[in-house]
Protein backbone atom coordinates (compact mmCIF):
# COMPACT_ATOMS: atom_id res chain seq x y z
CA UNK A 1 0.00 0.00 0.00
CA UNK A 2 2.91 2.56 1.02
CA UNK A 3 1.19 6.00 1.19
CA UNK A 4 -2.77 5.64 2.37
CA UNK A 5 -5.58 7.93 1.52
CA UNK A 6 -7.68 10.13 3.83
CA UNK A 7 -10.73 7.57 4.10
CA UNK A 8 -8.18 4.66 4.75
CA UNK A 9 -6.80 6.17 7.26
CA UNK A 10 -10.49 7.10 8.91
CA UNK A 11 -11.70 3.67 8.15
CA UNK A 12 -8.49 1.80 10.15
CA UNK A 13 -9.68 3.79 12.90
CA UNK A 14 -13.35 1.87 13.52
CA UNK A 15 -11.55 -1.09 14.82
CA UNK A 16 -13.46 -1.45 17.89
CA UNK A 17 -11.21 0.75 20.16
CA UNK A 18 -12.33 1.39 23.46
CA UNK A 19 -11.81 4.97 23.74
CA UNK A 20 -13.79 7.43 26.54
CA UNK A 21 -14.23 11.36 26.36
CA UNK A 22 -16.57 13.53 28.95
CA UNK A 23 -18.04 10.65 30.91
CA UNK A 24 -18.81 8.80 27.86
CA UNK A 25 -17.68 5.54 25.57
CA UNK A 26 -17.01 6.65 21.92
CA UNK A 27 -18.09 3.88 19.15
CA UNK A 28 -16.61 5.83 16.20
CA UNK A 29 -14.34 8.30 17.09
CA UNK A 30 -14.20 10.21 13.26
CA UNK A 31 -17.78 11.06 13.83
CA UNK A 32 -16.89 12.61 17.52
CA UNK A 33 -17.11 16.50 17.73
CA UNK A 34 -13.75 16.70 19.62
CA UNK A 35 -12.30 13.47 18.63
CA UNK A 36 -13.51 14.24 14.65
CA UNK A 37 -11.33 17.30 14.73
CA UNK A 38 -8.10 14.95 16.05
CA UNK A 39 -8.83 12.95 13.30
CA UNK A 40 -9.49 15.53 10.44
CA UNK A 41 -5.85 16.94 11.78
CA UNK A 42 -4.28 14.16 11.37
CA UNK A 43 -5.86 12.98 8.27
CA UNK A 44 -4.57 16.61 6.54
CA UNK A 45 -1.06 14.24 7.18
CA UNK A 46 -2.77 12.34 4.38
CA UNK A 47 -3.84 14.91 2.58
CA UNK A 48 -0.25 16.21 1.88
CA UNK A 49 1.22 12.97 0.86
CA UNK A 50 -1.56 12.85 -1.60
CA UNK A 51 -1.12 16.39 -2.70
CA UNK A 52 -0.75 16.99 -6.68
CA UNK A 53 1.73 19.64 -6.31
CA UNK A 54 5.10 17.49 -6.35
CA UNK A 55 7.05 20.00 -4.47
CA UNK A 56 4.39 19.31 -1.22
CA UNK A 57 4.79 15.38 -1.59
CA UNK A 58 8.43 15.59 -1.90
CA UNK A 59 8.53 16.69 1.53
CA UNK A 60 6.46 14.48 2.54
CA UNK A 61 7.15 11.17 0.54
CA UNK A 62 10.28 9.94 0.05
CA UNK A 63 11.53 6.34 -1.49
CA UNK A 64 11.84 3.30 0.40
CA UNK A 65 15.63 3.07 0.67
CA UNK A 66 15.56 -1.07 -0.02
CA UNK A 67 12.69 -0.84 -2.76
CA UNK A 68 12.28 2.35 -4.15
CA UNK A 69 8.46 2.10 -3.26
CA UNK A 70 7.09 5.46 -2.20
CA UNK A 71 6.59 5.73 1.68
CA UNK A 72 5.77 8.38 4.60
CA UNK A 73 9.02 10.17 5.53
CA UNK A 74 8.60 10.14 9.00
CA UNK A 75 9.34 5.97 8.27
CA UNK A 76 12.98 7.02 7.29
CA UNK A 77 15.38 6.44 9.61
CA UNK A 78 17.65 9.51 9.90
CA UNK A 79 21.12 8.35 8.21
CA UNK A 80 22.67 11.93 7.80
CA UNK A 81 22.47 15.36 8.61
CA UNK A 82 20.62 15.71 5.52
CA UNK A 83 18.00 13.49 6.97
CA UNK A 84 17.20 15.33 9.78
CA UNK A 85 17.25 18.55 7.73
CA UNK A 86 14.53 17.03 5.95
CA UNK A 87 12.54 16.09 8.75
CA UNK A 88 12.78 19.39 10.14
CA UNK A 89 11.87 21.21 6.58
CA UNK A 90 8.48 18.04 6.85
CA UNK A 91 7.29 19.28 9.89
CA UNK A 92 7.66 22.75 9.60
CA UNK A 93 5.91 22.82 6.30
CA UNK A 94 3.27 20.44 7.98
CA UNK A 95 2.00 23.39 9.94
CA UNK A 96 2.21 26.47 7.45
CA UNK A 97 0.23 23.99 4.43
CA UNK A 98 -2.51 22.64 7.51
CA UNK A 99 -2.15 25.40 10.44
CA UNK A 100 -1.16 22.08 13.03
CA UNK A 101 1.05 19.38 12.89
CA UNK A 102 -0.55 16.12 12.46
CA UNK A 103 1.64 15.18 15.51
CA UNK A 104 2.06 11.32 16.53
CA UNK A 105 4.14 9.62 13.22
CA UNK A 106 6.96 12.28 14.17
CA UNK A 107 6.75 11.09 18.63
CA UNK A 108 6.21 7.50 17.38
CA UNK A 109 8.89 6.96 15.19
CA UNK A 110 11.33 9.01 17.83
CA UNK A 111 10.25 5.89 20.33
CA UNK A 112 11.43 3.82 17.22
CA UNK A 113 14.56 5.05 16.42
CA UNK A 114 15.77 5.20 19.71
CA UNK A 115 14.69 1.62 19.78
CA UNK A 116 16.91 1.10 16.74
CA UNK A 117 19.65 2.83 18.39
CA UNK A 118 19.42 0.77 21.72
CA UNK A 119 18.82 -2.28 20.25
CA UNK A 120 22.16 -1.80 18.16
CA UNK A 121 24.15 -1.00 21.90
CA UNK A 122 22.32 -4.17 23.26
CA UNK A 123 23.65 -6.05 20.86
CA UNK A 124 20.40 -7.89 20.63
CA UNK A 125 19.60 -9.16 17.18
CA UNK A 126 16.10 -10.37 17.94
CA UNK A 127 14.93 -6.97 18.80
CA UNK A 128 16.92 -5.36 16.10
CA UNK A 129 14.81 -7.54 14.17
CA UNK A 130 11.74 -6.68 15.55
CA UNK A 131 12.17 -2.82 15.10
CA UNK A 132 13.19 -3.69 11.57
CA UNK A 133 9.60 -5.89 10.77
CA UNK A 134 8.14 -3.51 13.05
CA UNK A 135 9.40 -0.62 10.83
CA UNK A 136 8.63 -2.06 7.44
CA UNK A 137 4.64 -2.68 9.03
CA UNK A 138 4.74 1.10 9.75
CA UNK A 139 5.66 1.78 5.93
CA UNK A 140 3.65 -0.69 4.05
CA UNK A 141 0.38 0.14 5.79
CA UNK A 142 1.55 4.17 6.43
CA UNK A 143 0.50 3.32 9.57
CA UNK A 144 -0.37 6.67 12.29
CA UNK A 145 1.43 6.09 15.82
CA UNK A 146 1.86 7.85 19.26
CA UNK A 147 4.51 7.18 21.24
CA UNK A 148 3.55 6.07 24.53
CA UNK A 149 6.87 6.93 27.38
CA UNK A 150 5.39 9.20 30.60
CA UNK A 151 3.92 7.14 33.42
CA UNK A 152 1.85 8.49 35.83
CA UNK A 153 4.67 7.89 38.67
CA UNK A 154 2.63 8.19 41.63
CA UNK A 155 4.99 9.58 44.24
CA UNK A 156 7.62 11.42 42.39
CA UNK A 157 10.26 11.13 45.22
CA UNK A 158 9.53 6.90 45.32
CA UNK A 159 11.28 4.98 42.69
CA UNK A 160 8.98 2.41 40.39
CA UNK A 161 9.46 -0.87 42.96
CA UNK A 162 9.13 1.57 46.05
CA UNK A 163 5.23 2.94 45.73
CA UNK A 164 1.96 2.38 47.10
CA UNK A 165 1.19 -0.41 44.63
CA UNK A 166 3.72 -1.86 41.48
CA UNK A 167 1.44 -0.04 38.58
CA UNK A 168 2.62 3.86 38.71
CA UNK A 169 5.26 2.82 36.55
CA UNK A 170 3.79 0.54 33.03
CA UNK A 171 5.73 -3.02 33.99
CA UNK A 172 5.72 -6.75 33.20
CA UNK A 173 3.57 -8.98 35.00
CA UNK A 174 3.97 -12.42 33.07
CA UNK A 175 5.82 -14.07 30.18
CA UNK A 176 5.47 -17.34 28.29
CA UNK A 177 6.36 -18.58 24.82
CA UNK A 178 4.32 -16.23 23.29
CA UNK A 179 4.92 -12.83 24.24
CA UNK A 180 4.83 -10.64 27.76
CA UNK A 181 1.57 -9.68 30.05
CA UNK A 182 2.09 -5.58 31.06
CA UNK A 183 0.30 -3.34 32.73
CA UNK A 184 0.39 0.41 33.58
CA UNK A 185 -1.07 3.53 32.63
CA UNK A 186 0.85 6.20 30.17
CA UNK A 187 -0.62 9.86 30.33
CA UNK A 188 -0.78 12.82 28.89
CA UNK A 189 -0.25 10.52 24.87
CA UNK A 190 -0.49 12.95 22.03
CA UNK A 191 -3.25 11.44 19.42
CA UNK A 192 -3.79 8.32 21.00
CA UNK A 193 -7.34 7.70 20.25
CA UNK A 194 -6.39 8.04 16.40
CA UNK A 195 -3.92 6.15 16.53
CA UNK A 196 -3.12 2.55 14.94
CA UNK A 197 0.08 1.99 16.64
CA UNK A 198 0.77 2.39 20.33
CA UNK A 199 4.95 2.72 20.71
CA UNK A 200 5.89 2.10 24.73
CA UNK A 201 9.48 3.11 25.98
CA UNK A 202 10.04 3.52 29.46
CA UNK A 203 9.72 6.99 31.10
CA UNK A 204 12.97 6.86 32.98
CA UNK A 205 16.10 4.73 33.77
CA UNK A 206 15.61 1.57 35.72
CA UNK A 207 17.26 -0.40 38.40
CA UNK A 208 18.35 -4.14 38.83
CA UNK A 209 15.39 -4.58 41.13
CA UNK A 210 12.74 -2.64 38.42
CA UNK A 211 13.97 -4.82 35.71
CA UNK A 212 10.36 -5.62 34.90
CA UNK A 213 9.58 -2.10 34.30
CA UNK A 214 12.40 -1.81 31.74
CA UNK A 215 9.89 -2.65 28.88
CA UNK A 216 9.70 -1.22 25.28
CA UNK A 217 7.21 -2.89 22.84
CA UNK A 218 4.61 -1.81 19.95
CA UNK A 219 0.61 -3.04 19.84
CA UNK A 220 -2.30 -1.72 18.00
CA UNK A 221 -4.80 0.69 19.43
CA UNK A 222 -7.69 -2.16 19.41
CA UNK A 223 -5.12 -4.51 21.60
CA UNK A 224 -7.28 -6.16 24.21
CA UNK A 225 -7.15 -4.25 27.32
CA UNK A 226 -6.06 -0.95 26.15
CA UNK A 227 -8.34 1.97 27.53
CA UNK A 228 -8.01 5.49 25.96
CA UNK A 229 -9.40 8.03 28.33
CA UNK A 230 -9.04 11.10 26.80
CA UNK A 231 -9.32 15.43 27.69
CA UNK A 232 -11.87 17.35 26.25
CA UNK A 233 -11.21 20.19 23.68
CA UNK A 234 -12.27 22.86 22.08
CA UNK A 235 -14.34 21.89 19.51
CA UNK A 236 -14.80 23.69 16.07
CA UNK A 237 -14.90 27.16 15.16
CA UNK A 238 -17.93 28.81 16.92
CA UNK A 239 -19.66 31.61 14.71
CA UNK A 240 -18.73 34.21 17.24
CA UNK A 241 -14.70 33.74 16.64
CA UNK A 242 -13.27 35.87 13.35
CA UNK A 243 -11.08 32.95 11.98
CA UNK A 244 -9.32 32.04 9.20
CA UNK A 245 -10.94 29.76 5.96
CA UNK A 246 -9.75 26.15 7.45
CA UNK A 247 -10.81 24.05 9.86
CA UNK A 248 -9.80 24.03 13.82
CA UNK A 249 -7.28 22.05 14.19
CA UNK A 250 -6.16 20.23 17.65
CA UNK A 251 -5.34 16.62 19.00
CA UNK A 252 -6.72 14.97 21.69
CA UNK A 253 -3.97 13.51 24.17
CA UNK A 254 -5.49 10.69 26.16
CA UNK A 255 -4.34 8.38 29.15
CA UNK A 256 -3.64 4.77 28.22
CA UNK A 257 -4.55 2.21 30.87
CA UNK A 258 -2.62 -1.46 29.76
CA UNK A 259 -4.98 -3.23 32.19
CA UNK A 260 -3.08 -6.95 31.82
CA UNK A 261 -2.05 -6.57 27.67
CA UNK A 262 -0.47 -9.37 25.56
CA UNK A 263 2.04 -8.35 23.62
CA UNK A 264 3.71 -10.66 21.11
CA UNK A 265 7.66 -11.42 21.34
CA UNK A 266 7.64 -9.89 17.87
CA UNK A 267 6.61 -6.76 19.20
CA UNK A 268 9.08 -6.47 22.24
CA UNK A 269 12.18 -3.94 21.77
CA UNK A 270 13.42 -4.53 25.17
CA UNK A 271 12.31 -6.85 28.27
CA UNK A 272 14.14 -6.77 31.36
CA UNK A 273 17.91 -5.02 30.25
CA UNK A 274 17.37 -2.42 33.35
CA UNK A 275 21.10 -1.54 32.39
CA UNK A 276 19.57 0.15 29.23
CA UNK A 277 16.59 1.92 30.20
CA UNK A 278 18.63 4.98 30.48
CA UNK A 279 19.76 4.43 27.29
CA UNK A 280 16.26 4.09 25.56
CA UNK A 281 14.53 7.08 27.75
CA UNK A 282 17.37 9.73 27.01
CA UNK A 283 17.93 8.69 23.16
CA UNK A 284 14.19 9.03 22.65
CA UNK A 285 14.32 12.82 24.57
CA UNK A 286 16.54 13.65 22.03
CA UNK A 287 14.90 12.75 19.07
CA UNK A 288 12.09 14.20 20.46
CA UNK A 289 13.05 17.31 21.83
CA UNK A 290 14.89 17.45 18.36
CA UNK A 291 11.00 16.95 16.49
CA UNK A 292 9.87 19.74 18.63
CA UNK A 293 12.17 22.20 18.21
CA UNK A 294 11.08 21.39 14.83
CA UNK A 295 7.67 21.96 15.09
CA UNK A 296 7.99 24.98 17.30
CA UNK A 297 10.12 26.98 15.30
CA UNK A 298 6.82 27.61 12.86
CA UNK A 299 4.40 28.00 15.91
CA UNK A 300 6.13 30.99 17.29
CA UNK A 301 6.74 32.60 14.11
CA UNK A 302 2.67 33.36 13.67
CA UNK A 303 2.67 34.40 17.29
CA UNK A 304 5.54 36.90 16.18
CA UNK A 305 3.91 38.22 13.71
CA UNK A 306 0.49 38.98 15.84
CA UNK A 307 2.88 40.84 17.38
CA UNK A 308 3.94 42.74 14.65
CA UNK A 309 0.69 43.15 12.71
CA UNK A 310 -0.52 44.32 16.64
CA UNK A 311 1.87 46.73 16.86
CA UNK A 312 1.01 48.32 13.38
CA UNK A 313 -2.60 48.27 13.81
CA UNK A 314 -2.50 50.31 17.12
CA UNK A 315 0.09 52.64 15.42
CA UNK A 316 3.39 51.73 17.45
CA UNK A 317 5.49 50.19 15.29
CA UNK A 318 8.11 53.41 15.37
CA UNK A 319 7.74 53.77 19.42
CA UNK A 320 11.21 52.74 20.83
CA UNK A 321 10.00 50.31 23.65
CA UNK A 322 8.12 48.75 20.64
CA UNK A 323 10.79 48.22 18.34
CA UNK A 324 12.83 47.12 21.36
CA UNK A 325 10.26 44.48 22.30
CA UNK A 326 9.99 43.83 18.71
CA UNK A 327 13.69 43.00 18.46
CA UNK A 328 13.38 40.75 21.80
CA UNK A 329 10.60 38.54 20.26
CA UNK A 330 12.77 38.41 16.88
CA UNK A 331 16.10 37.40 18.92
CA UNK A 332 13.69 34.56 20.63
CA UNK A 333 12.39 32.93 17.94
CA UNK A 334 15.66 32.99 15.11
CA UNK A 335 17.94 31.79 18.40
CA UNK A 336 15.31 28.87 18.26
CA UNK A 337 15.62 28.25 14.56
CA UNK A 338 19.54 28.44 14.84
CA UNK A 339 19.39 25.99 17.45
CA UNK A 340 17.19 23.52 15.65
CA UNK A 341 19.27 23.94 12.29
CA UNK A 342 22.52 23.33 14.60
CA UNK A 343 21.02 19.91 15.86
CA UNK A 344 20.48 18.38 12.86
CA UNK A 345 23.69 19.78 11.21
CA UNK A 346 26.01 17.92 14.04
CA UNK A 347 24.41 14.95 14.71
CA UNK A 348 26.02 12.03 16.71
CA UNK A 349 25.94 8.97 14.74
CA UNK A 350 25.22 5.71 16.31
CA UNK A 351 26.20 2.83 13.96
CA UNK A 352 24.50 4.07 10.63
CA UNK A 353 21.88 6.49 12.61
CA UNK A 354 21.73 9.69 13.31
CA UNK A 355 21.24 11.29 16.30
CA UNK A 356 20.19 15.09 16.06
CA UNK A 357 22.94 16.55 18.77
CA UNK A 358 21.79 15.93 22.51
CA UNK A 359 23.48 18.97 23.75
CA UNK A 360 22.01 21.41 21.27
CA UNK A 361 18.74 19.87 20.87
CA UNK A 362 18.58 20.05 24.79
CA UNK A 363 19.69 23.51 24.76
CA UNK A 364 17.02 24.43 21.73
CA UNK A 365 13.99 23.10 24.37
CA UNK A 366 15.37 24.96 26.99
CA UNK A 367 15.60 28.09 25.47
CA UNK A 368 12.01 27.47 24.18
CA UNK A 369 10.50 26.62 27.39
CA UNK A 370 12.23 29.09 29.85
CA UNK A 371 11.57 31.97 27.41
CA UNK A 372 8.30 31.39 26.49
CA UNK A 373 5.95 32.98 29.28
CA UNK A 374 8.48 36.35 28.65
CA UNK A 375 7.61 35.82 24.84
CA UNK A 376 3.93 35.85 25.27
CA UNK A 377 4.26 38.79 27.56
CA UNK A 378 5.95 40.65 25.17
CA UNK A 379 2.98 40.19 23.19
CA UNK A 380 0.58 40.71 25.49
CA UNK A 381 2.38 44.26 26.33
CA UNK A 382 2.24 45.19 22.60
CA UNK A 383 -1.18 44.18 21.63
CA UNK A 384 -3.26 46.02 24.60
CA UNK A 385 -5.96 45.29 26.68
CA UNK A 386 -8.53 44.63 23.86
CA UNK A 387 -6.89 41.03 23.43
CA UNK A 388 -8.60 39.88 26.71
CA UNK A 389 -12.14 42.39 26.53
CA UNK A 390 -12.63 42.18 22.68
CA UNK A 391 -16.40 42.17 21.38
CA UNK A 392 -16.68 39.49 19.22
CA UNK A 393 -18.04 38.75 15.23
CA UNK A 394 -21.32 38.13 16.27
CA UNK A 395 -20.97 42.15 18.05
CA UNK A 396 -20.21 43.35 14.65
CA UNK A 397 -22.49 41.78 12.90
CA UNK A 398 -25.26 43.05 14.69
CA UNK A 399 -26.33 45.70 13.17
CA UNK A 400 -28.23 47.57 16.32
CA UNK A 401 -24.14 47.98 17.64
CA UNK A 402 -22.06 47.58 14.14
CA UNK A 403 -21.51 50.83 14.04
CA UNK A 404 -20.36 52.14 17.01
CA UNK A 405 -17.94 48.88 16.98
CA UNK A 406 -17.39 50.06 13.51
CA UNK A 407 -16.00 53.66 14.82
CA UNK A 408 -14.69 52.73 18.17
CA UNK A 409 -12.39 50.16 17.25
CA UNK A 410 -10.72 51.68 14.76
CA UNK A 411 -6.69 51.66 15.03
CA UNK A 412 -4.02 53.20 12.77
CA UNK A 413 -5.96 55.26 9.83
CA UNK A 414 -4.69 52.84 6.64
CA UNK A 415 -6.29 49.67 8.56
CA UNK A 416 -9.95 48.32 8.59
CA UNK A 417 -11.52 47.84 12.04
CA UNK A 418 -12.82 44.24 10.66
CA UNK A 419 -9.17 43.45 9.78
CA UNK A 420 -8.08 45.08 13.26
CA UNK A 421 -10.39 42.70 15.22
CA UNK A 422 -9.60 39.95 12.99
CA UNK A 423 -5.66 40.28 14.03
CA UNK A 424 -7.31 40.85 17.66
CA UNK A 425 -8.79 37.83 17.84
CA UNK A 426 -5.70 35.83 16.45
CA UNK A 427 -3.81 37.20 18.92
CA UNK A 428 -6.28 36.42 21.35
CA UNK A 429 -6.10 32.25 20.53
CA UNK A 430 -2.38 32.88 21.26
CA UNK A 431 -1.51 34.83 24.42
CA UNK A 432 -5.67 35.06 26.17
CA UNK A 433 -7.37 32.07 25.69
CA UNK A 434 -8.20 28.63 26.89
CA UNK A 435 -5.77 27.41 24.58
CA UNK A 436 -3.07 29.82 24.99
CA UNK A 437 -3.04 28.55 29.05
CA UNK A 438 -2.63 25.16 27.47
CA UNK A 439 -0.08 26.12 25.40
CA UNK A 440 1.90 27.80 28.48
CA UNK A 441 1.37 24.53 30.48
CA UNK A 442 2.68 22.28 27.07
CA UNK A 443 5.76 24.57 26.48
CA UNK A 444 6.89 23.63 30.06
CA UNK A 445 5.81 19.72 30.48
CA UNK A 446 6.03 18.66 26.92
CA UNK A 447 9.00 16.62 25.55
CA UNK A 448 10.19 16.85 29.37
CA UNK A 449 10.26 19.38 32.05
CA UNK A 450 13.08 22.05 31.95
CA UNK A 451 14.64 20.50 34.79
CA UNK A 452 15.22 17.35 32.72
CA UNK A 453 16.62 18.88 29.28
CA UNK A 454 19.41 20.64 32.20
CA UNK A 455 20.05 16.92 33.31
CA UNK A 456 20.95 16.45 29.61
CA UNK A 457 22.45 19.65 29.17
CA UNK A 458 24.74 19.17 32.19
CA UNK A 459 25.64 15.67 31.09
CA UNK A 460 26.57 16.43 27.71
CA UNK A 461 28.43 19.66 28.18
CA UNK A 462 31.98 20.03 27.76
CA UNK A 463 32.50 20.75 31.63
CA UNK A 464 35.78 19.15 32.06
CA UNK A 465 37.72 21.45 29.17
CA UNK A 466 35.96 24.68 30.63
CA UNK A 467 38.11 23.72 33.71
CA UNK A 468 41.09 22.88 32.26
CA UNK A 469 41.19 26.26 30.56
CA UNK A 470 40.71 27.96 34.12
CA UNK A 471 43.29 26.48 35.37
CA UNK A 472 45.75 27.01 32.13
CA UNK A 473 44.50 30.52 32.81
CA UNK A 474 45.29 30.59 36.49
CA UNK A 475 48.49 29.34 35.94
CA UNK A 476 47.36 26.58 37.97
CA UNK A 477 49.55 22.67 37.35
CA UNK A 478 46.74 20.00 36.89
CA UNK A 479 47.13 17.69 39.96
C1 LIG B 1 0.13 18.66 25.95
C2 LIG B 1 1.11 17.59 26.34
C3 LIG B 1 1.40 16.58 25.42
C4 LIG B 1 2.24 15.53 25.78
N1 LIG B 1 2.45 14.51 24.88
C5 LIG B 1 3.12 13.40 25.30
C6 LIG B 1 3.22 12.27 24.44
O1 LIG B 1 2.74 12.26 23.30
N2 LIG B 1 3.86 11.17 24.91
C7 LIG B 1 4.39 11.12 26.16
O2 LIG B 1 4.95 10.08 26.53
N3 LIG B 1 4.32 12.18 27.00
C8 LIG B 1 3.69 13.32 26.60
N4 LIG B 1 3.60 14.40 27.43
C9 LIG B 1 4.12 14.26 28.79
C10 LIG B 1 5.33 15.10 29.14
O3 LIG B 1 6.50 14.51 28.63
C11 LIG B 1 5.31 15.20 30.68
O4 LIG B 1 4.28 16.10 31.02
C12 LIG B 1 6.62 15.64 31.27
O5 LIG B 1 7.60 14.66 31.10
C13 LIG B 1 6.47 15.94 32.77
O6 LIG B 1 5.93 14.84 33.45
P1 LIG B 1 4.64 15.05 34.36
O7 LIG B 1 3.61 15.75 33.57
O8 LIG B 1 4.29 13.74 34.96
O9 LIG B 1 5.11 16.06 35.48
P2 LIG B 1 5.86 15.72 36.82
O10 LIG B 1 6.79 14.58 36.60
O11 LIG B 1 4.88 15.62 37.91
O12 LIG B 1 6.77 17.02 36.98
C14 LIG B 1 6.41 18.16 37.78
C15 LIG B 1 7.69 18.78 38.32
O13 LIG B 1 8.30 17.87 39.22
C16 LIG B 1 9.67 17.64 38.84
N5 LIG B 1 9.97 16.25 39.18
C17 LIG B 1 9.27 15.15 38.84
N6 LIG B 1 9.84 14.04 39.34
C18 LIG B 1 10.94 14.45 40.00
C19 LIG B 1 11.96 13.78 40.74
N7 LIG B 1 11.95 12.46 40.91
N8 LIG B 1 12.96 14.51 41.24
C20 LIG B 1 12.99 15.85 41.10
N9 LIG B 1 12.04 16.55 40.43
C21 LIG B 1 11.03 15.86 39.89
C22 LIG B 1 9.72 17.94 37.35
O14 LIG B 1 11.04 18.29 36.92
C23 LIG B 1 8.76 19.11 37.25
O15 LIG B 1 9.43 20.29 37.59
C24 LIG B 1 2.81 15.50 27.08
C25 LIG B 1 2.55 16.53 27.98
C26 LIG B 1 1.71 17.56 27.64
C27 LIG B 1 1.43 18.64 28.65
Amino acid sequence: MGIRTVEEYKESLRDGRRVYIRGEKVEDITKHRILGITCDTIAAGYELTASKDPEVRDLFVAPHPETGEPINRYFITPGSKKDLADRTRMIQHSIQLIGGLPFGKDIGTDCLNAAFVVAGQMGKKQYQDNAKKFLEHLRKNDLHTCGAVTCVKGDRSKEPSKQKHPDYYLHVVDKNKEGIIVKGAKIHITSAPAANEILVVPTRQMRENEADYAVSFAIPANTQGVTFICRSGRGAWSDHEFHADRPVRELTEAMIVFDNVFVPWERVFMCGEWQFSMLLAYTFATFHRFTAISYKVPAVEVMAGCAVAMAKYNGLERVGHIRDKLADIAAYVETLRALANAAANDPVMHGNIAVPNPLIANMAKLHFASKYHNFVELIQDISGGIVATSPDKKDLENPDIHDYLEHYLGGAEKYSTLDRLKMVHETMRHICSHESAFHEVTTVHAEGSMAAQKMMIYAESPLKRYETLAMAAAGITPQ
